[in-house]
């Protein structure tokens, strides 16, 4: 568990990060990796001083399985209630399958990648989800300042959430910063335009500090979302005359 902001805080749990969200009204897990990364949540929260009993709210970014984790159990332990956007809560309550691209529109290594991850309903934790979050909605009632931002193209309910106060956005899969900042896995997102658009979206909101759900939370990441910007620009203008 590592504090990058005065409420918010790293999981590190192995292929992805979970975030946790302290105030004094809330204290919210934003993912929670995958199924077996149960055990790590606990380890972090204990070592923030935290039971299960204390977590509050669940926020999911988007339903894809190194995210939600085994988020229904989650739910039990704690009584946490379960909130993600309107588009993300049926795949999460099993309702509908996790939404990828069509294989033919994929190059080959993408493909290949694709093979490998096994996305189908019986790896995918499914539970009940009270709340479901729209676009700008403002959360300030549990966290100061926060809100929700949409930014489908990886997934169509894909969701950040924003916190002007503190300069920080939780940004899921919306990039990744494994080898400086980059697009989502080609491989699972279906919308690459309007992905895309969702990289402006974040430039232009210009957060301090970017925490993804992949690689280390970016500190000083105006430089490099000014970059993604220019990137995602001429990806667009490519993708529309094409
Ligand atoms: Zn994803
Ligand atoms: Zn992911």
């Amino acid at each position: 568990m590592r504090q990058i902001a005065p409420s918010l805080y790293q999981l590190n749990l192995g292929i992805a990060n979970a975030y946790l969200i302290r105030s004094k009204n809330a204290v919210v897990l934003v993912d929670a990796g995958l199924q077996h990364s149960l055990p790590k949540v606990e380890h972090g929260l204990k070592r923030a001083r935290l039971a299960w009993r204390d977590l509050t709210h669940i926020f999911i970014t988007h339903a894809h399985p190194d995210h939600v984790g085994n988020f229904p159990e989650i739910a039990r332990l704690s009584g946490a209630q379960v909130w993600a956007h309107r588009l993300e809560a049926p795949i999460l309550r099993g309702q509908r399958p996790v939404w990828l691209p069509d294989p033919q529109s994929l190059r080959w290594v993408d493909r290949w990648t694709r093979s490998l991850a096994r996305l189908n309903r019986e790896t995918q934790a499914t539970g009940m989800v009270q709340r479901e979050l729209e676009d700008d909605e403002p959360l300030s009632h549990l966290v100061p300042d926060l809100r929700v931002v949409h930014l489908p193209g990886h997934s169509a309910g894909h969701t950040g959430f924003y916190n002007k106060l503190e300069g920080w956005l939780i940004g899921g899969d919306v990039m990744m910063n494994l080898v400086g900042l980059s697009f989502p896995m080609a491989a699972f997102t279906p919308d690459p335009a309007k992905a895309w658009r969702s990289i402006l979206r974040v430039a232009t909101i210009q957060p301090k500090i970017l925490a993804l759900g992949h690689g280390s939370p970016l500190l000083n990441a105006e430089e490099a979302l000014g970059r993604m910007s220019r990137r995602a620009q001429s990806e667009l203008q490519r993708l529309e005359v094409g």
